[in-house]
């Protein structure tokens, strides 16, 4: 196949050949018709390019194209050598300062929070790496492709809009035409070539036909050939699209993929190539399998040459696109020719394709969009000329669109932010093509569903419905990109326009107006919750834009006079709409009487949503703010304005919030509930709640107070309750029905609490006289006050404005200090003490919950600073003059009775139907009085000016015929009264406020009081404190014990949820407790030695262990005769510590383990939580947690964090993941030898006698094979030496449950450790667990080094456990499985020291890592050493091979690591100058043996080298004997310190200087070296130094990671998917183990894991982490934890913002900087094995989290 197609290529080019271009462009030169001429040629060889076969070859078809097809255009177009040419134009080109970089996916963006216009202004990494604003606060986005940068765009940023690659120089000319500089003649060829290829690829892009061609383009020759194209919807899923194509055209699954994946991306792709019928066949077949669900996929059966040519029209697109950049005059033409109308006015080419949009496939538009953006947008001119155009078209597109089901990504509407948030431009689109009205207009009209009234009504919100209403919603962006800044200055044209957009956007509101009314169900329930969501969408999407325009009607007196006029004409008109049909009615109460009309919220229509109303309270405050109210009051309908009127919709929906909350309208269900709950939502309440609020305000101010709050109490239905003559008595009466008491009761609340927002929220600019950033700052406060928050919570709870920065950076610090986030957490704000006292518990913005939050908090904070516990109002500022006469409420004569009214109640507490909450309200609200009288008479000179005498009037008895007693003597009751405890503080504070203004005013009256009354007050005053101190202290205790009772409640649920805090006192107490027990070598000190016949030895018999089990709380002794006590553990294959992760994994059936490499490439690491149980416990819940899941996943899908099938389960009592248990062991019993031990020489003879004895035996009782007889009687002659009884078969010390414990753990390390099934049989079980001990031990060893922690003691008591537990086990294991099978591993070991001629492929020692070989001998030897009654002792065994070892490892570190240029003389001062002769000279010996090692004269260095070499292996040992043997740790090693060499070498019985251990014995040794040496793989791995490991290994670390996270962003997106060619990955990917960046969470990278389909992450776990993986997610700024296929968790990235703050998801977009201490964190997870125990706790601790696809990852 591969080779026809290449003849087919090599043919054409032969064809080809005598082609020329230069040729080609001279004729059509001389040409007449010369678009003909360029048909001609196209139509002759497009077709023989493009489109020859099945599969494209875009290789051949771009070159073929550029030699016949474009070098032609060019040469025509230069008039000579194109190169050369275009080389002149580029030359003479005046760049313009744009950038115009346009956005792949993923690249990151920049805007300034300081300088840009608004937020889509956004800077590339490279211009923004050059600007000023690298400086400034600055926000950081991905984008989401399309847009370019608007770098020299002077008017997207107010500073700063060059870089320094941008910035024009002085003499720049920009203004001149860039043709001037071009010669006529080229500005009509270029005219030329581009309107004939411009309008071709027009043509054939928004060609429809599949057989024909345009007329000039008929192909010389057609074949019967087609291709079956399938192209995109966003209906079908990508699953129905692969499996549909496998049946349609036979392909396999892959191959499904990529057509799928292709056509996801570029919109189309043929998926079958033959003749007609052929092509036919598969269209059949896919429309029919997909036509079933909703519409079928779009499958066409096309011509290849129209194909072809559709090929090539895409190719010339981009070909227009590259040429233009050469020079700014070919840009310019190319501009005139698409905008060029047609001779008889036929539309341009522009808007042709603009037109076709949507009919388009996705990669055609794209190309095309690119185009435009490199052209059209680019000059500056005929960005206008295209604007106007687009905007003409606007409505056209916008329908297209609806109907279209591609992303608006990919829709032509989606270049409106190029062209609308430019504001001169938006200015110019309004003014000149009434842009906004035309945007206003298409959006209502596509918002059809209509009322009687002509009110919106949506249909049920389906998600077809959502998907409907997203598209429409496009419009309101475009709508925000117009209006996004206000002009500064006003034309008269533009004010005509905007106040026609302003009427079109009054009839889109006065649609809303009233809309979704809801009606109280009583008796039944709704039956159906009705459609809510997509009006309040609506109203949410609107909010900016309602804001906008008032920002707008701000900005000029005539506009704001005029919007004001139209907004009260249509609250009229909407109201003339819908009347009640009440009569009006009278109320009077306190000697005030009003008409109001008769109306019930909870008996009649009312609806939440008023948009006209809010408004008009918005353009009110503004006639405030801008003083236009005041400056020009005669054009102003003020009069015509009925406050009643203006207040009766907002009021009602209060109220109906307030009966929502009093329980009135449970039986509505729950649409109302979320309709009041965003109401008030940050996201909806500015221009909702806050609107009511401020309409009631500017009604009220324009009424009697007294008549307001008739009003109001006749809304809220509680005005028969106040205005009865004897109210303060017949409340208590009326106690008929318990609900209807209670409703009243939240109602009389929320009224009040109404009508102290009404009086007190005064912190709008235009209400109050403050500035713009107080309302930010009480905000704030009032967050803060709640409990101190993150920056992103802060936030979030304040209204978000997209469009301007809020100022809160700089508001912030004025009221809060920040507090630094530790290694977890993040940064706090907490607000300034002297902020405190603005606190206002009633803030308005409180919602229940908060305000009890806030009350306690505030309250606490009191009491710690020793005050009183009132929380009185804060004082606030002055009214603007508008809303001024609102004060009067407060000392109204309706509010006094009222207040009156329910301090009666309080007072007699008899009829219980008043509320603690009732009374806080009115005591604030006399609080509030009392505050703007003092503050009244402080600011006023003149006393006559003090309208405001509050004191006075609640001084007078009540009214008669009661006579009642007064307001204050009501007070001083309620002070004693001892139901009231919490409310004295604030009514002492009432009564003190009362006694400073009258004080205040007799001052100002008369001569000042006398001072020893009030001092008088003062002392009883604080007696009485006094006495309250000491009984709320006695209550706090109290209180406290019933805390700690629900505490130890609490505690399991607390632990579960702060595991990790728990965890870690567990290890401090742990570590605490091993060190205080374990180590008490008291006088032994001296002589602590952990090896070898003169080792350590308990004196007068062991010590007894004694554990407890964790399930039964059984205590018991652990001895090998014993039932078997074990610990949970967790065994994991691992690569933590590896230093070749190119080396591929091993295949598990074949593998011989029995020498680890010094790579370490993979190990098994064991780990325990240390938590003991008896082991028939253990397999008791072990059963149980297997059944359990049997059970569950019966019943319901779900998985757990563990895995039971694989022998996982959770530790019982800390919940720890493990998947085995190690038993617990007793130290063997070795006896004391007192005889004489041989020496080395003598010792290794006796020990090659054993083995000869051992290896004729071995195979003696194999069955022999033909071919080994002859060796079978040569090894026959070695007779077992003396006193090694080879019949002697050992006695198996320990009882049955710890045997069962031994195969039990032997055979999960197994298991896990090579990935294979369990088999206790395999030889190769004892392996793998003295494999894990060494690995395990090594891994800890390295963890102390890297912690900076000694060697003893540091340990946490679990991991001593594990390691103590590991090494007994490790030498008891032998005794579960075969005997001969342990001393065959036993021989081979020694083999790779001792050469033996019976052991085959010994491994050459540069390939074995000595500390494995040293514990797998001393682990393995027990098994030899059991027949042997010769009286050999174990001790001297272990002494003899870690000599050896040692030796062996001496040799290997100065081949390996002794770096080349080692000639420096150091002076050594003599202090180890033995050392340092002895190293060289066995240096040189080595050297002499191998001749190829380099020159080394400096025995400092070497010894060095050596030194540090070794040490890990040599603190290795230390810690395996300590545990091997139970030995003491020597002090010195509890501590860093210059002793620790040293102290080893005697710990481990080693001379100093260990080139002893050779000299000693050289006699013994100089063979064995010369063996080492002469090994064949010796010199082959000498002479490959790049796969030779150095000593010491350095630990591994994370990969580096950039400061600045924007590096890692940037980086990412100019990686692509390694497997489609050239693709973006969407989900990039970093391995922070190597540093491989990946493109995960895709289809075009799954790969086959043991038979099942992984994602890239998944498959590279397996390959870099053994299974486990860390990983950066680009995009998301999340770390990604992976175990397996099954397990994950995200975790915390390592990067913050300058709050101290993780940001995933990108969504903030902050600048983030790498945080190290974190970094250090996830680095140290990973090196103590912890990343599967943290993914289990999290996993417990999220459900969520185990049912995400994390293969897939
Ligand atoms: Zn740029
Ligand atoms: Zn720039
Ligand atoms: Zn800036
Ligand atoms: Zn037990
Ligand atoms: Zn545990
Ligand atoms: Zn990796
Ligand atoms: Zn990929």
């Amino acid at each position: 196949m591969a080779a026809a197609e290449s003849e087919v290529s090599s043919a054409l080019c032969a064809q080809f050949l005598s082609f020329s271009a230069k040729d080609t462009a001279a004729k059509w030169l001389q040409a007449t018709d010369l678009p003909k001429e360029v048909y001609l040629h196209l139509a002759r060889y497009v077709p023989k390019i493009y489109c020859l076969g099945p599969n494209l070859n875009p290789q051949s078809e771009d070159l073929l194209s550029q030699l016949l097809l474009q070098a032609p255009l060019e040469w025509y177009l230069c008039g000579e050598e194109p190169s050369v040419g275009l080389a002149k134009l580029e030359q003479n080109n005046q760049p313009s300062q744009l950038c115009g970089h346009v956005f792949k996916v993923g690249e990151p963006t920049y805007s300034c929070r300081e300088c840009a216009a608004d937020p889509t202004c956004v800077l590339c990494m490279q211009c923004f790496l050059g600007s000023v604003h690298k400086e400034h606060r600055y926000r950081m986005t991905t984008s989401g492709g399309g847009g370019f940068c608007d770098c020299g765009d002077t008017e997207a940023w107010k500073k700063g809009p060059y870089c320094q690659k941008h910035e024009p120089n002085i003499s720049d000319s920009s203004q001149e035409d860039p043709l001037a500089n071009m010669s006529a003649e080229m500005i009509a060829r270029t005219y030329n070539v581009f309107s004939i290829i411009l309008k071709y690829a027009v043509d054939m892009l928004t060609w429809d036909k599949e057989d024909e061609l345009p007329q000039g383009l008929e192909p010389p020759e057609r074949g019967d050939t087609y291709y079956c194209m399938l192209f995109n919807d966003e209906v079908h899923t990508y699953e129905q699209v692969i499996y549909t194509l496998q049946k349609a055209v036979s392909c396999t699954q892959k191959e499904a993929v990529s057509f799928a994946t292709t056509v996801d991306r570029d919109g189309r792709k043929s998926v079958r190539y033959g003749d007609f019928q052929f092509c036919e066949q598969a269209k059949s077949v896919i429309v029919r399998n997909t036509s079933r669900q909703t519409k079928p996929l779009r499958v066409q059966v096309m011509h290849s040459s129209v194909v072809a040519h559709q090929c090539f029209a895409l190719k010339a697109l981009t070909w227009l696109g590259h040429i233009i950049r050469y020079s700014d005059a070919l840009r310019r033409i190319l501009c005139q020719v698409g905008l060029q109308k047609g001779p008889e006015g036929e539309n341009s080419l522009v808007d042709t394709l603009m037109l076709c949009d949507s009919k388009m496939w996705k990669g055609a538009r794209n190309i095309y969009h690119q185009l435009f953006m490199s052209s059209l947008l680019m000059d500056l001119k005929y960005k206008k000329l295209f604007a106007i155009q687009f905007a003409r078209n606007y409505q056209r597109l916008q329908t297209d669109f609806m109907e279209d089901d591609h992303e608006r990504l990919v829709s032509v509407t989606s270049l409106s932010v190029q062209l609308f948030t430019v504001p001169t431009m938006a200015r110019m689109l309004i003014t000149e093509e009434n842009l906004m009205t035309t945007i206003i207009r298409t959006f209502v009209d596509h918002l059809r569903h209509r009322d009687l009234q002509g009110r919106f009504q949506f249909e049920r919100y389906t998600a077809q419905q959502a998907f409907k209403f997203r598209r429409v919603q496009s419009l309101i962006g475009d709508l925000k990109y117009v209006l996004i800044s206000y002009p500064t200055e006003w034309t008269d044209k533009l004010r005509d326009k905007y106040l026609e957009g302003f009427d079109a956007f009054l009839e889109l509101l006065k649609c809303m107006q009233g809309m979704d009314p809801v009606v109280r169900q009583v008796g039944q329930h709704i039956e159906m919750e009705p459609e809510w969501e997509a009006a309040f969408t609506l109203q949410m999407k609107l909010t900016h834009i309602i804001s906008m325009m008032q920002e707008w009607c701000a900005s000029d007196e005539r506009v704001l006079i005029e919007a004001y006029k139209k907004c009260l004409t249509a609250l009229t008109h909407c109201h003339s709409g819908f009347t009640d049909g009440e009569q009006p009615i009278t109320l009077s109460m306190c000697g005030h009487s009003v008409d109001t009309i008769r109306y019930c919220v909870s008996q009649e229509k009312v609806s939440i949503h008023l948009p006209v109303s809010r408004l008009l309270a918005g353009l009110h405050v503004l006639l405030s703010k801008t003083e236009v109210a005041y400056r020009f009051p005669e054009q102003l309908p003020l009069s015509e304005l009925s406050p009643p009127m203006l207040i009766e919709h907002p009021l009602r929906c209060l109220v109906l919030c307030a009966q929502v909350h009093a329980g009135m309208w449970r039986r509505n269900g729950f649409s109302l509930v979320n309709q009041i709950y965003y109401y008030h939502n940050v996201k909806c309440r500015v221009e909702m709640f806050d609107k009511d609020l401020i309409m009631l305000q500017a009604g009220a101010s324009m009424m009697d107070p007294n008549h307001f709050l008739m009003i109001v109490l006749s809304r809220f239905e509680l005005f028969h309750i106040f205005s009865s003559a004897d109210c303060r008595k017949r409340y208590n009466r009326e106690n008929a029905n318990k609900d209807v008491v209670q409703q009243n009761s939240t109602l009389i609340e929320e009224m009040l609490h109404l009508i102290m927002m009404v009086v007190g929220e005064r912190f709008s600019a235009g209400i109050g006289q403050v500035e713009n950033c107080d309302e930010l700052k009480r905000e704030i406060i009032h967050q803060l006050c709640i409990r101190p928050m993150a920056h992103s919570e802060l936030v979030k709870a304040l209204p978000e404005n997209e469009n301007k920065e809020t100022g809160m950076e700089r508001v912030i610090d004025s009221v809060a200090l920040f507090k630094k986030p530790g290694v977890t957490g993040r940064g706090l704000y907490e607000l300034r003490p002297e902020c405190a006292k603005q606190f206002n518990l009633y803030f308005h913005h409180y919602s229940r919950a908060d305000q009890s939050k806030a009350e306690e908090a505030q309250r606490k904070l009191k009491r710690q600073n020793g005050e009183d516990s009132a929380l009185p109002p804060p004082v606030l500022p002055p009214f603007c003059p508008l809303f001024a006469s609102l004060v009067n409420i407060l000392q109204c004569d309706v509010l006094l009775g009222m207040l009156g009214a329910v301090l009666q109640w309080a007072v007699e507490p008899s009829g219980g139907h008043w509320s603690e909450s009732m009374l806080q309200r009115v005591l604030h609200l006399i609080g509030m009085a009392l505050l703007e009288e003092q503050q009244q008479m402080e600011s006023s000179c003149d006393d006559n000016e003090i309208t405001f005498n509050f004191t006075l009037k609640i001084s007078r008895p009540g009214e008669a015929p009661s006579n009642t007693p007064s307001i204050l003597a009501l007070l001083e009751t309620l002070q004693n009264a001892p139901h009231l405890e919490v409310h004295k503080d604030m009514i002492r504070w009432i009564l003190k406020m009362v006694v400073s203004i009258k004080t205040m005013r007799e001052r100002t009256a008369a001569a000042p009081s006398s001072e020893g009354s009030g001092h008088c007050q003062e002392e009883t005053v604080r007696d009485k404190d006094k006495a309250e101190r000491k009984r709320k202290a006695e209550m706090a205790r109290l209180r406290r014990e019933k805390i700690m009772a629900q505490m130890s409640e609490m505690q399991r649920h607390f632990i579960n949820e702060n595991k990790e805090l728990f965890q870690q006192s567990l290890e401090e107490l742990d570590a605490s407790t091993s060190a205080s027990q374990d180590h008490s070598p008291s006088s032994w000190d001296s002589a602590l030695v952990c090896v070898g016949p003169r080792r350590w030895r308990a004196g007068g018999g062991e010590r007894r262990q004694v554990v407890t089990c964790i399930l039964c709380q059984e205590e018991q002794e652990i001895r090998p005769d014993s039932r078997a006590m074990v610990l949970a553990a967790f065994v994991q294959r691992s690569t933590v510590m590896s230093k070749n992760r190119r080396r591929p994994p091993h295949i598990p059936e074949s593998y011989d383990p029995l020498f680890m490499h010094p790579d370490l490439s993979f190990g098994a690491h064991t780990g325990s939580c240390g938590h003991i149980m008896h082991s028939h416990c253990w397999q008791r819940y072990f059963e149980a947690v297997q059944a359990k899941e049997q059970r569950r996943q019966q019943r319901l899908r779900v998985h757990t964090s563990y895995d039971v099938e694989n022998g996982e389960f959770l530790c019982p009592l800390c919940e720890c993941l493990s998947n085995t248990v190690i038993p617990l062991l007793p130290l063997t019993k070795t006896s004391c030898c007192i005889g004489e031990q041989p020496g080395l020489p003598l010792w290794l003879n006796t020990i090659s006698q054993q083995i000869k004895a051992l290896q004729s035996a071995h195979r003696k009782a194999k069955p022999t094979n033909a071919a080994t007889t002859d060796e079978t009687k040569a090894v026959e002659d070695y007779p077992p030496p003396e006193g090694f009884r080879l019949d002697h078969t050992p006695m198996n010390p320990y009882s049955s449950s710890i045997k069962e414990m031994l195969t039990t753990f032997g055979t999960a390390t197994y298991k896990v450790g090579l990935k294979v099934h369990p088999n206790e049989q395999d030889p190769r079980v004892p392996i793998m667990c003295w494999g894990s001990c060494a690995y395990t031990i090594q891994s800890i060893e390295r963890l102390l080094v890297d912690e900076e922690k000694p060697l003893f003691g540091s340990l946490p008591c679990r991991q001593d456990d594990c390691l103590r537990s590991l090494a007994r086990f490790g030498s008891a294991c032998w005794t579960v499985s075969c005997l001969s099978t342990v001393q065959n591993h036993f021989i081979r070991l020694l083999s790779a020291l001792v050469p033996d001629s019976q052991v085959e492929n010994s491994p050459c020692i540069l390939d074995v890592d000595m500390f494995h070989l040293l514990v797998s001998l001393v682990l393995s030897y027990s098994a030899v050493h059991c027949q042997d009654s010769s009286g050999l002792s174990v001790d001297a065994a272990q002494l003899h091979f870690i000599h050896l070892v040692t030796v062996a490892h001496l040799v290997q570190i100065l081949l390996t690591s002794v770096p080349a240029e080692l000639t420096m003389e150091q002076e050594s001062g003599g202090v180890e100058h033995e050392e340092e002769e002895s190293v060289c000279l066995f240096y040189n010996t080595l050297k002499t043996l191998l001749g190829s090692l380099c020159d080394v004269s400096s025995g400092w260095h070497l010894w060095h080298c050596v030194k540090a070499g070794i040490l890990p292996f040599l603190r290795g040992a230390a810690l395996f004997f300590h545990h091997l043997n139970g030995v003491p740790t020597p002090p010195d090693l509890h501590a860093l310190g210059a002793s620790e060499w040293e102290t080893l070498c005697s710990y481990l019985c080693l001379p100093s200087n260990l080139l002893q251990l050779y000299y000693n014995h050289q006699d013994v040794f100089e063979p064995l070296l010369q063996g080492w040496c002469s090994h064949p793989g010796m010199r082959l791995c000498l002479q490959s130094p790049e796969i030779l490991i150095s000593f010491p290994r350095e630990s591994n670390r994370l990969i580096e990671l950039p400061e600045d996270y924007s590096a890692l962003i940037n980086q990412a997106s100019s990686f692509t998917c390694p497997k489609s060619g050239g693709d973006k990955s969407r989900a990039p990917t970093l391995c922070l183990v190597c540093g491989t960046m990946l493109c995960s969470q895709s289809y075009c990278c799954q790969t086959e894991l043991e038979g099942e389909d992984v994602g890239a992450c998944t498959a590279h776990t397996f390959v870099c982490g053994a299974g486990v993986g860390i990983f950066l997610r680009v995009r998301e700024c999340q770390v990604l934890f992976l175990a397996g296929k099954t397990k994950g968790c995200f975790y915390a990235p390592p990067y913050l913002d300058d709050y101290g703050e993780t940001d995933q998801g990108l969504r903030r977009g902050n600048p983030l900087h790498l945080c190290r201490e974190r970094y250090r964190k996830i680095q140290k997870l990973w090196r103590q094995h912890s990343i599967t125990e943290e993914i289990g706790h999290a996993q417990e601790a999220n459900q969520t989290l185990v049912g995400i696809d994390w293969q897939h990852l």
